[in-house]
């Protein structure tokens, strides 16, 4: 747990504090009461904590991945745009999806909200998230209507693998594929290349879809337009969406929605008013999350950085002096 100097911000020494770099000139301070679990992962420092304010969150290389009190606002837009689309209308029944990353369970927990999908497979590289999350964040990794942990539900599958090695066995289509991914630095980097989005769109059914983690237009621009560029040199429709987040810098994160022709944000208004016991997501939500500001849509007009650029920005952004 990053200590801050206490004394300069007024507080009791015997306290612990986690700070979450957002950038090299912002941090982002908050008390926790207890290390749940703090370990070294063949890829990450993986931190579990437990907070009095955001209850407890996953940490990976002191960034903070989600919180218990706000995370369905990021894990229910990551999904249900997807699946509530007008464009999935006429989807067979048993649809199946995929997630890449998204270790913590949140994802999974709402692609199984849905009845209709009859198998979810969950592919993270690093088992010490898997086993963090199974074991501390009972309340992230749980089935949708929380009776009970997600590995209780038969539709569900874990697989702790690099994603792209996944994609290149699947022999089965998806109808969705969520990107759930760390960013573009360490383990996550090879997420966001363009050989990976095409090997995500050769196992898409027609009529699929998929939901990629993609910065923020504001705190990471250059990781906003990377995604949108990437994925548009691979599907024919590519829209970005907000969606609210306590712990992402700046409460507002960006995600983008690709498809096979159909507009992601034509709402199939049955199906989302079928959606129970969500927080964020609404047929209201869904179409309001793809109106972004003219400011975040004129970036997305310039050419994106390289990959490589693009992660080297990303670290130098959050290093220390
Ligand atoms: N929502 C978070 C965010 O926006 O940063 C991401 C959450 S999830 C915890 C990110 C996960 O991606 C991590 O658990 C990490 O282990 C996993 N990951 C990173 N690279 C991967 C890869 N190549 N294949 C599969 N999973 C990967």
């Amino acid at each position: 747990v990053s200590e801050v100097r206490v004394n300069d911000l007024g507080l009791s020494d015997d306290e612990k504090w986690l700070t979450d770099r957002w950038a090299n000139d912002i941090l982002w301070t908050i008390r926790v009461r207890r290390v749940l679990r703090e370990v070294q992962s063949d890829y990450q420092r993986v931190q579990v904590l437990d907070t009095p304010r955001l209850g407890r969150m996953l940490v990976l290389d002191g960034n903070i991945q989600c919180a218990e009190a706000d995370e369905a606002g990021y894990h229910e837009m990551i999904v249900h745009p997807a699946l509530c689309r007008r464009g999935a209308r006429d989807q067979i029944a048993g649809r199946r999806a995929l997630i890449i990353g998204g270790g913590d369970g949140g994802a999974a927990r709402e692609i199984l909200r849905h009845p209709d999908v009859s198998r979810v497979d969950l592919v993270d590289i690093d088992a010490e998230v898997i086993r963090a999350a199974r074991e501390l964040l009972p309340r992230i990794w749980q089935r949708p209507h929380g009776d009970g942990p997600l590995d209780d539900d038969p539709r569900f599958h874990v697989h702790c693998v690099d994603g792209i090695g996944f994609l290149e066995a699947v022999k089965e289509p998806y109808d969705l594929v969520v990107v759930d991914a760390s960013d573009p630095v360490g383990p996550g980097a090879q997420l966001y290349a363009e050989r990976f989005y095409r090997l995500i769109r050769g196992v898409l059914r027609d009529g699929g879809a998929v939901a990629v983690q993609g910065g923020s237009f504001w705190y990471l621009p250059e990781v906003f337009k990377l995604v949108y560029h990437r994925l548009s040199s691979v599907f024919p429709m590519v829209k970005p969406l907000s969606c609210f987040t306590a712990v992402y810098p700046g409460g507002v994160w960006n995600l983008h929605l690709a498809t096979l022709g159909d507009d992601p944000a034509c709402v199939d208004e049955a199906r989302a008013a079928r959606l129970s016991g969500c927080q964020f997501y609404s047929a209201e939500t869904h179409a309001s999350a793809f109106v972004l500001p003219p400011v975040a849509m004129e970036l997305l007009e310039q050419e994106p950085l390289a990959l490589d650029e693009v992660s080297a920005r990303v670290e130098r952004l959050t290093a220390k002096d």
